[in-house]
């Protein structure tokens, strides 16, 4: 995998446009060629940190980076509003250039399979500390029968006879302003430039045929639902040979029941005991990493938080992890027996605290009135 862009110019992957600017100027100035002669791994460098600032540089074509990686980004560059289709094709063609098929000038072909999309479900702690998931797609893959080419075992596709293997059709026609010439895809082939005289029984001629298959996804440390992976060519397969689309997996991450997520950090509400409160206590807390020595002072404030520093989630970006936040909510007895009752009045009386008298009924009567 490529280096991270944020990594390479040294910033947060919330920097302002201002930080960005600066962090490559100083990144620039390490590494350009004239302070580094015949340096050629500076260079590189260089040339990296160059294409991370174009790309962090334009809001739309980061926005495209931080979703879909460095492809993404390209494809918003190539004009494609939406980077799937054609721009991701165009795209693939130039980082794999050898499928073959290529377009606009070289030899037709067909065409890549579609990207496909899927929501895997993460445990919230395989969301935490990264792990393998397996996820199931219906998809298209390559026909075993006729080796994707689409013509029956033992027979072959030829050139298509209409446009020549070209897969285009030019019309020329007269018209006011001259000759005019229009080319459209080829109908024979559907601009595939080679017909089938006997398809394949299997796929019909398609050299693709649909299945379940079975992925094993490396997902990172750090994501959380609304976080997307792409899996470059665990797509649909193209048909008759056209390569494989890409995999987006969308993750989306349960709940927990002692944790909730907030950004990177972990929030957690413990109740506690009036008396633990007032008086203090030394717990042993559960974390994800396992029990934490928790020292609740004398007096602790409903609604005070304890920070576990690094206790929280890793960043994505590997840099770093967040805190874990108790919040104490301290429990007020609802339940006192007439002994607890009794020593809770003496308290308030040394204290001078004006308590309601002991229940003689008229309260719940009134209680009651109410229901
Ligand atoms: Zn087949």
């Amino acid at each position: 995998m490529a280096a991270d862009y944020y990594e390479l110019l040294g910033v947060q992957r919330d920097a302002t446009q201002d930080e960005i600017k600066r962090a490559y100027r100083r990144r620039a100035r390490e590494l350009h060629p004239d302070t580094n002669p015949d340096d050629p791994e500076a260079e590189a460098r260089f040339k990296e940190v160059t294409v991370a600032y174009e790309t962090l540089s334009d809001p739309e074509r980061r926005r495209r980076y931080d979703m879909f990686g460095p492809e993404g980004a390209a494809a918003a560059a190539a004009g494609d509003p939406f980077g799937f289709g054609g721009g991701l094709g165009d795209i693939f063609d130039a980082f794999f250039g050898s499928s073959g098929f290529g377009r606009g000038g070289g030899p037709a072909g067909p065409p890549r399979g579609t990207d496909l999309e899927v929501v895997a479900e993460v445990d919230f702690e395989t969301a935490v500390f990264g792990g393998e998931q397996d996820i199931t797609v219906r998809t298209a893959v390559a026909c075993e029968t006729c080796q994707a080419t689409g013509a029956a075992p033992g027979t072959a596709a030829t050139t298509c006879p209409d446009c020549g293997g070209t897969g285009q059709i030019r019309r020329v026609r007269q018209s006011i302003l001259g000759q005019m010439v229009t080319a459209g895809s080829c109908t024979r082939c559907a601009g595939m430039g080679r017909v089938i005289e006997q398809p394949c029984p299997d796929c019909r001629g398609d050299g693709r045929v649909v299945r379940d298959k079975t992925y094993t996804v490396d997902i990172p440390a750090g994501v959380d639902t609304g976080s997307t992976l792409r899996l470059a060519g665990r797509g649909a397969a193209g048909i008759r040979g056209g390569g494989y689309g890409d995999l987006y997996v969308h993750i989306k991450v349960h709940s927990h029941q002692r944790f909730r997520r907030e950004g990177y950090d972990l929030v957690h509400d413990l109740h506690v005991p009036m008396t633990v409160a007032a008086l203090g206590a030394h717990l042993a807390f559960a974390t994800l990493d396992g029990d934490e020595d928790l020292v609740i002072p004398r007096g602790t404030q409903s609604g005070r938080v304890f920070r576990l520093r690094g206790r929280g989630v890793p960043h994505v970006d590997g840099r770093g992890r967040g805190d874990l936040l108790v919040r104490v909510i301290v429990d007020i007895p609802t339940d006192l027996s007439s002994e607890e009752e009794d020593l809770l009045r003496q308290f308030a009386a040394l204290r001078g605290e004006p308590v309601a008298p002991v229940d003689t009924g008229f309260f719940s009567r009134i209680r009651s009135a109410f229901k």
